[in-house]
């Protein structure tokens, strides 16, 4: 499912270019417009839904599809030495687009550490 008005939509439909890592009929991986890494990639499910609060039974399936595929993303990424998996979930995580999203950063070790 599709919603006309989301920025993430609109990049899994060729809507809007992006810098892809990785695409299959479920999942779309690219790489993110504003870097906190030296590689950062958004992996995410092509089924639009908001929050881990919103998802069906369906979008939860390709949710798992999205982990299974991740060390494959990482690789295709050239991130060879680890990597930090974020999912922001809401106004205090610092949300900014509401369409599901894993945040994969990696390419040099961690600063500051929050976890
Ligand atoms: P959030 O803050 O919601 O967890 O993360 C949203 C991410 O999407 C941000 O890191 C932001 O830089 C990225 N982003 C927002 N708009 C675009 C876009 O049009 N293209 C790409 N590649 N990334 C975007
Ligand atoms: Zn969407």
């Amino acid at each position: 499912m599709m919603d006309p008005n989301c920025i993430f939509c609109k990049i899994c439909a060729g809507e809007i270019p992006s810098q892809k890592v990785y695409e299959d009929e479920d999942l779309l991986a690219f790489r993110d417009i504003n870097p906190q890494a030296p590689v950062h990639v958004l992996v995410v499910p092509k089924s639009h839904f908001a929050t881990l609060a919103e998802m069906d039974a369906a979008q939860a399936e390709l949710l798992k599809k999205c982990f299974v595929r991740i060390p494959h993303i990482a690789q295709a990424a050239g991130l060879k030495d680890g990597y930090r998996l974020i999912i922001n979930q809401g106004k205090d995580a610092g949300q900014t687009v509401f369409h599901l999203h894993i945040h994969l950063l990696g390419g040099a070790p961690m600063g500051e550490k929050m976890l």
